[in-house]
């Protein structure tokens, strides 16, 4: 409990509230996370419950503290720093009863209160049911209970490419909370958002776009890359454009409007009924036979010819499909589809809420593939998963369809979060960390030990098709007597027993039913990851 921790240690007396609330605020704002509060000397209930009472309010943390016991010395302080220290140390066992009580009572809220994303709770509630409770998260690791820090191969749900906890963005955080927390966005304007907006087109080295709208996650980033998309080009001739293109598999998001689009059944079936109807092609993944690029490809002319006045856009999660359980593409069909559709004038959105910020080895898989879409979606890795926060990439045609002098030609589209200065800041210094460490770099470094790795375990029977794009890796994994296919709800036991291997080993696993994939944080030692997720392989093997 006590690692990186900074211990404040604060005489009783006179002036002792104050003091010790602004040195805590200041670390706080510095953003140290992990501090102890030791008071030394004669004992002060009032002011203790005043502590109590504050400290978290002011400075925003959980900060433990102790009272060293009143010693003999005329004083009644502690004069030697040893002597406090040591006694400091035994108090560990009083942090961790403390935290268990903690964490019991917050497993039994959860229990009572909470509905959790993708989750069936009769068997997440069953005693043999897979709840993990995370107890903190630090760098790439996270703390799990019962299994101690492990480490995060997948990035918190693909957020955190950055690491968790990182002081940078805490220290943001607190900067830009004191200074201007949130404001509403429409018709106002602010430094954090004024900044981020230029690092981000910065970052994308794409000239093409010009503009950037602010939104608060990925599906309302893609909604709103949708949206542009259909009234832009009704707005350019095309007034009977009315359908997207988008691909079999792919996944936009949980809301109406990217359910509509997204080309996943399992997910979205029940709601068919109120999902407007996209034009669903196959993709062709990576090593596919060149007479499937062919077909495939004169099937996309087909489906153009004649009617491309009716497509609004062409929709597609670039090079790397993730939901549906890491398809890679072929990049020669991408690039060859996302072509005809400009031949034709039609909007390319590029949902790069998954392949973006550097994941692919690149900034954005754009540039991987050669292609320069109109209109970009990201939200994960924005923030270093600190704030919920969404970007939409505009070039200046797209933005000059709704300039004007009429009102309602604007685009009527906002949320109350967009354009969140807390947020702003915090992607601003996530951003600084990219340069600073050179974290696209290592996406790229990290593919390359993949595929080392892919070689040494080609031969394996038990993992096949194993495939890697930048930081991302992924094979489907079976042993004899797993039930067949790999779809997401093929056999819920497999992903439990593939994610208890994992955390038996010290890693996070999530697989997508029988696809096994990391998504690391991009700083991560690949050696270390490669060697756990062995380890992690050969459990679930024996299991
Ligand atoms: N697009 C893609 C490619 C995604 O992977 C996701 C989320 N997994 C989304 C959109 C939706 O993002 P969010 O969960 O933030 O709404």
């Amino acid at each position: 409990a006590w690692d990186d921790c900074i211990v404040v240690v604060a005489r009783t007396g006179l002036g002792t509230l104050n003091h010790t609330l602004l040195t805590v605020k200041a670390l706080a704002e510095r953003g140290h996370q992990n501090i102890a509060l030791v008071l030394n000397g004669p004992k002060h209930a009032a002011n203790e419950q005043t502590l109590a009472d504050t400290l978290g309010a002011v400075c925003g943390l959980q900060v433990p503290f102790f009272h060293f016991p009143q010693t003999e010395s005329k004083q009644g302080f502690c004069q030697s720093s040893f002597e406090l220290v040591s006694w400091l140390i035994e108090q560990d066992s009083v942090m961790q009863a403390k935290q268990s009580k903690e964490s019991n009572l917050a497993e039994s809220l959860d229990r009572q209160h909470c509905w959790h994303p993708y989750t069936q709770h009769r068997s997440y509630n069953s005693p043999s049911g897979q709840k993990m409770f995370v107890e903190s998260a630090k760098d790439n690791r996270i703390k799990v209970r019962g299994h101690g820090w492990v480490l995060d191969g997948i990035g918190s749900w693909w957020s955190c490419l950055i690491g968790h906890g990182r002081p940078e963005i805490g220290a943001a955080i607190a900067k830009q909370q004191a200074e201007l927390d949130h404001v509403l966005y429409a018709s106002t304007a602010h430094s954090p958002a004024a900044q981020l907006s230029q690092k981000i087109l910065d970052f994308a080295q794409q000239p093409q776009f010009k503009k950037v709208f602010y939104s608060d996650n990925g599906s309302t980033a893609v909604e709103v890359a949708l949206k542009m998309a259909f009234q832009s080009r009704r707005r350019s001739g095309f007034e009977n454009a009315h359908r997207f293109i988008s691909l079999n598999g792919s996944y936009h998001g949980d809301t109406i409007g990217t359910m509509a689009v997204g080309g996943s059944a399992e997910f979205h079936a029940d709601f068919e009924p109120l999902l407007f109807k996209p034009l669903l092609i196959e993709p062709v993944l990576q090593d596919a036979d060149k007479s499937v690029l062919e077909k495939r490809l004169s099937e996309f002319d087909a489906l153009l010819a004649g009617r491309s006045d009716e497509i609004a856009g062409l929709v597609v999660e670039p090079l790397v499909q993730g939901a549906a359980g890491m398809w890679m593409h072929d990049p020669v069909w991408l690039r060859a589809i996302c072509s005809k559709a400009r031949e034709h004038k039609i909007p390319v959105v590029f949902d790069e809420v998954f392949t973006g910020m550097g994941r692919l080895g690149t900034p954005f898989a754009a540039q991987r593939l050669g292609f320069a879409p109109d209109l970009l979606c990201l939200a994960k890795g924005l923030t270093a998963g600190a704030a919920s926060m969404a970007l939409t990439l505009a070039t200046k045609a797209i933005f000059d369809c709704f300039d004007g002098d009429d009102a309602s030609s604007a685009f009527l589209h906002g949320h109350t979060f967009t354009g969140h200065a807390v947020a702003c800041a915090a992607s601003l210094a996530s951003l600084r960390v990219y340069d600073q460490e050179n974290l696209v770099g290592k996406a790229a470094e990290l593919e390359s030990c993949y595929l080392d790795w892919i070689q040494k375990n080609q031969s394996k029977d038990c993992i096949q098709n194993a495939r890697a794009c930048g930081s991302v890796l992924a094979f489907e994994v079976s042993r004899a007597g797993d039930a067949a296919g790999s779809g997401y709800f093929s056999d819920p036991r497999q992903k439990q027993k593939l994610m208890q291997a994992g955390l038996e080993s010290g890693l996070f696993l999530r697989p997508l039913g029988a696809t096994v994939y990391l998504t690391p944080p991009l700083s991560v030692n690949p050696e270390e990851l490669l060697l756990r997720l062995d380890q992690s392989i050969e459990r679930y093997l024996k299991t």
